[in-house]
């Protein structure tokens, strides 16, 4: 745990009891703070009273008094659609906002680093699509080659529930935008932006305020070292606002998987299944990404540049970081390959929550047996176009089934309404030299709790087909 510094002897309400919202409160204890808990939610209060903490409403007649600050969790709005009424009120009441990111990048270092022969850096992740993934491979690089790491975010711990920070240690964060727009420190040593595609408009107000959310990170967090996707305009304007303008070296790196990149000091690019880095107008390595089994299409292909860019930022050989690539066993839910029977393959890519995230997954693969659906965004599939043409045909299941159909163009389909029955056709008609994707484009909530029991729901029926 990371006890939190600078609000020893005073009081912090806490708001929303989830998993970082009870590690916040532990933490603010630890560090000798009075954490005061509120959740809207019966089950969240009487869960946090059972485990010890205290419970209290702010919103009571002079509730703030004493306060010094709220801790928010990210699940709640903080301004849009609407603020939730407790955020609200702390406004109204000087009482200043923030989160366990701001708490956490207050509290990390301590005077016990003096000591340290390596200073412990933190890297934070952020982007629309990739972040746990890419995340994920720079602390698998970084343990694979022995370098000590510590992983937090959706993927691993609440970033309070860390360890201390260890001599020459790094922690690897992944930052969504809720987090960034609210956190009031942001200071990583190195920072990530992969891609900028919409999602979660009705958190920021909109494109604009979601990319201003993620660029905080850069802009706040001033890291001595930004790698940046510019393969989306919003990633070419921020690499260029984070140029340095004097003769002091670009402290930026630039990737895409797009297109070569020339100028610049530092660039890392893929053509062709290549990755390729360039140092000051001279090539230093090239690595083919083609044959690397938990790194499958050109989207994971820019997760790798990203990880591949952090740790070489790190001071990792090219080589190193290679052999690194070829034992990642990829994350659950994320492309994962589950097995091949009689020549098909299938694929888990349940965290394919959006339409974008489930293009990826579809130029990944060819002759795509395509489970599709769920509860859909905005949108829908409409932004599908030359992706389809890998889709041999769609079994789509969901509440946005019948939706989803009329914009499949001329893709066969057939309306599944549920996984057993998606699963089972797509298992039936597929030929050797087929995959069997469940990408849904789609929110799970119309069907499952959430996309890792969908993921899991599709895992357990496509073992009975291979064990069969
Ligand atoms: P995040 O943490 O940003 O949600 P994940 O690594 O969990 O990202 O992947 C989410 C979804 O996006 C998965 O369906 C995955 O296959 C897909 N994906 C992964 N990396 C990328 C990328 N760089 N660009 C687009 N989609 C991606």
């Amino acid at each position: 745990m990371i006890p939190v510094r600078g609000y020893e002897g005073h009081k912090v309400a806490v708001l929303g009891l989830g998993r970082s919202g009870l590690a916040t409160a532990r933490a603010l204890a630890a560090g000798g703070a009075t954490a005061l808990c509120w959740d809207d939610s019966i089950e969240a209060r009487s869960r946090a009273e059972k485990a010890g903490l205290t419970l209290y409403d702010p919103m009571q007649p002079g509730g703030w008094t004493g306060i010094v600050a709220l801790i928010a969790s990210p699940g709640i709005g903080h301004l849009y659609p609407a603020p939730h009424p407790v955020i609200a009120d702390a406004w109204e009441n000087g009482v200043v906002v923030d989160n366990d990111i701001g708490l956490f990048f207050r509290s990390f270092a301590t005077p016990q680093w003096e000591r340290f022969d390596i200073t412990p850096r933190v890297i934070a992740v952020t982007g629309s699509n990739g972040k746990s993934t890419t995340a994920a491979l720079i602390h698998h690089i970084l343990t694979d080659q022995g370098r000590r790491s510590q992983l937090a975010g959706n993927i691993g711990r609440g970033v309070l529930d860390l360890d201390p920070g260890r001599d020459g240690e790094v922690v690897v964060l992944e930052l969504s935008s809720y987090q960034t727009d609210l956190a009031r420190a942001l200071a990583p040593d190195i920072a990530v932006f992969l891609n900028l595609t919409p999602d979660h408009l009705d958190r920021h107000g909109g494109i604009g305020g979601y990319f201003a959310a993620k660029r905080r990170l850069f802009a706040e967090g001033c890291p001595e070292r930004s790698i940046i996707g510019v393969d989306e305009p919003e990633g070419r304007f921020l690499a260029n606002q984070m140029r340095e303008t004097a003769n002091g070296g670009d402290p930026v790196i630039r990737i895409s998987v797009t297109r070569k990149l020339t100028g610049g000091d530092w660039v890392v690019f893929v053509r062709k299944g290549h990755l390729t880095e360039w140092r000051k107008g001279r090539q230093v390595q090239s690595i083919d990404l083609r044959g690397i089994p938990g790194l499958p299409g050109a989207h994971n292909h820019q997760n790798a540049s990203a990880a591949y860019a952090a740790c070489r930022s790190l001071g990792l050989a090219p080589r190193l970081i290679e052999a690194s690539f070829q034992s990642f066993p990829g994350l659950p839910h994320r492309s994962q390959l589950l097995g091949v029977r009689d020549g098909v393959r299938y694929v888990n890519d349940s965290k394919a929550t959006n339409a974008d995230s489930a293009a990826k997954a579809l130029m990944a693969f060819r002759s795509v047996r395509w489970i599709a659906g769920g509860l859909g965004k905005e949108g829908g599939i409409k932004s599908l176009k030359g992706q389809l043409a890998h889709v041999t045909k769609a079994y789509l299941i969901g509440h946005c089934a019948e939706e989803f159909a009329l914009d499949l163009g001329d893709t066969p389909y057939e309306i599944c309404f549920t996984m057993a029955e998606a699963v089972a056709r797509a298992a039936a008609e597929a030929q050797s030299g087929d995959t069997v994707l469940l990408a849904p484009a789609a929110a799970s909530f119309d069907q499952y709790p959430n996309f890792e029991k969908r993921g899991e729901d599709f895992m357990a029926r496509v073992k009975t087909i291979l064990n069969a």
